[in-house]
């Protein structure tokens, strides 16, 4: 591509002020560096009306206009992280009218921001994970970090605000105890267990070994933290996202999330001031308020259909697929290389044998040395609904995959629990039970008053139900990384088994998933803890 400028644009004087603000002062494509997001979301705003460079927008309408606050807003080297919000406050109302003029609600996509979301429970860090678009989170694990430290002297729980004013707070705050009492003590004997079963051998390091085998056992255990143990989030995501998320916060029916939106609105009003502020505004409070009236209805449809508690068996069951799938997906794959309409592809498509139609399937799947190879849009076109139950340790390491529709049902006790059968085997299975069992009472008790609240004394090991509708090139994705043996068997099992049910339905178009693993590990870290060892080498 020829960079050179269309025309000779700057002086030697602008270019000097520019230079730390862009990659290049004459490369057509450059990065812009430097810069507080709210003047590079403002910038972006101006693409769309106006004939003139960004660079040239930069340099007139921010450097060199005072009301912009540019100089105070870019960090010199006196300039303090404190000086610049003052300084981005400052300059809002410049900021508001630039974004603002532009009217499109995706200006607010333009800045991002970083957002570290501290001790929060469990159940606040899934309702903050159910952001799918503009939103990267990442989440303290249960499988490498020990959850036996105290804080205070108190084990990391949320003694939530509504059970705590309650009769139930002191037969809460026992069984919680019970759960992390018995996480503490069952820690050590688990990894001796472990370690006895699974002996170090010549080709394995000490540190492999060692990794290894305290993830399984924390994996063994994890099922007994409540959903009330805290945990960190970390959150990188754009203005608009987030400006949703805080809304989605504000409108809970649990204190803690109602909490968080004002938190997050302390944070992010200090970072992306004007492109988060509409979630404090009237129109955020109106969309607090519909997006809580739409839970309302819901519930009210389904007032017949509560308490229940129908008892199901974990596992995995397909509800919904299409019948016509194999065609749809074929069209999808013709239709771009046509010149005809959707119709006339879609006629000819009929006309194919079974043979032909999968044929046409695996060419366009190609040749898939590894699963990060995976097929193209056409097939999106075929779409799947499972209805899950598995334990709440599995549904929070699936619920992540953002490009799925996934909606659970309260977490609750009446589904009953998993022990893991290791535990068992190893006689640890007594205590585990006695301490999910109390649990189990407590949340009982519990969920006459306070159903809502109730959720926050469950302990992962129970299981739950939700529906995940997906479609097949999402069902690549997911059935092959959440197969890969590293995993936690919980949600190893759910992904082996939705492909094994895409299988029987659909197999011509399952047939190049080649990477999904149905076989059982008992170490399952042990691979991906030696493949690091060699990483570490290769580096040194
Ligand atoms: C063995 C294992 C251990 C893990 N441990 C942890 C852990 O300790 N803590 C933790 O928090 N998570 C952990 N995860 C979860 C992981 O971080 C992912 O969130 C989860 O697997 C979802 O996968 P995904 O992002 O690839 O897919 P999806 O969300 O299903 O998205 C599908 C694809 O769409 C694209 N995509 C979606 N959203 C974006 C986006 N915003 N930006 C760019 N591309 C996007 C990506 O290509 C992605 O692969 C672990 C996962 C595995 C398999």
């Amino acid at each position: 591509m020829n960079d050179t400028p269309l025309q000779p644009e700057f002086t030697a004087t602008e270019r000097a002020v520019l230079e730390p603000f862009v990659t290049s002062i004459d490369a057509r494509i450059f990065g812009l560096r430097n810069l507080p997001e709210v003047v590079k979301g403002a910038l972006f705003s101006r693409y769309s009306r106006s004939e003139k460079s960004i660079r040239r927008i930069l340099l007139d309408e921010f450097i060199q206009q005072p009301e912009s606050g540019f100089h105070q807003l870019v960090a010199a080297p006196t300039n303090t992280t404190a000086d610049q919000i003052v300084a981005t406050k400052q300059a809002e109302a410049f900021y508001d009218r630039v974004l603002v003029g532009y009217g499109d609600d995706s200006v607010a996509e333009l800045g991002g921001a970083h957002v570290a979301c501290e001790e929060i429970s469990n159940v606040a860090a899934k309702i903050l994970e159910d952001a799918r678009i503009g939103i990267s989170p990442l989440e303290k694990s249960t499988r490498y970090v020990s959850f036996t430290t105290k804080i205070n002297g108190a084990y990391r729980y949320v003694r939530e605000q509504s059970i705590m004013e309650s009769t139930h707070a002191d037969a809460y705050i026992a069984a919680m105890d019970g759960l992390f009492d018995t996480y503490a003590a069952l820690l050590a004997p688990t990894i001796t267990w472990v370690q006895q079963q699974s002996p170090r051998d010549a080709d394995t390091s000490e540190r492999a070994y060692t990794s290894a085998t305290r993830a399984k056992a924390f994996d063994l255990l994890r099922g007994l933290l409540p959903m009330a143990t805290r945990t960190n989030v970390g959150m990188y995501g754009n203005g608009r996202a987030f400006e949703y998320l805080m809304t989605r916060a504000g409108s809970h029916d649990l204190a803690e999330l109602r909490g968080l939106q004002t938190a997050l609105a302390d944070a992010l009003g200090a970072l992306i001031p004007s492109f988060v502020k509409r979630a404090s505004s009237p129109r955020g409070a109106a969309l607090r308020a519909y997006l809580a009236d739409i839970r309302q209805a819901g519930k009210s449809a389904a007032a017949t259909l509560q308490g229940m508690d129908t008892p199901q068996e974990p596992g995995v069951t397909l509800v919904h697929a299409q019948l016509d799938a194999l065609q749809r997906v074929v069209t999808a794959i013709l239709y771009p290389h046509a010149d005809t309409d959707y119709q006339s592809v879609a006629a000819h498509v009929a006309t194919l044998t079974t043979t032909q139609l999968a044929s046409i399937v695996t060419e366009a799947c190609g040749e898939r040395a590894v699963r990060f190879h995976k097929p193209g849009r056409a097939f999106e076109e075929a779409q799947y609904t499972f209805d899950i139950v598995a334990d709440i340790g599995a549904y929070r390491d699936l619920q992540r995959h953002r490009m799925l529709t996934q909606e659970r049902q309260p977490y609750g006790v009446e589904l009953g629990y998993t022990v893991p059968p290791e535990l068992v085997v190893a006689g640890l299975d007594a205590p585990f039970r006695s301490a999910i069992e109390a649990a189990i009472a407590v949340t009982r008790q519990i969920r006459g008053d306070l159903p809502d609240a109730s959720q926050y004394a469950v302990p992962m090991a129970c299981h739950m139900r939700w529906r995940i509708s997906l479609n097949l090139r999402e069902a690549f994705h997911l059935c092959e990384l959440r197969s890969t043996p590293q995993g936690h068997p919980s949600y190893r099992r759910v992904a082996q088994d939705i492909y094994r049910l895409l299988r029987d339905i659909h197999p011509e178009l399952t047939a190049a998933m080649h990477f999904v693993d149905l076989k059982e590990y008992a170490l399952e870290r042990l691979d991906a803890e030696k493949k690091l060892d060699q990483k570490r080498a290769a580096r040194q």
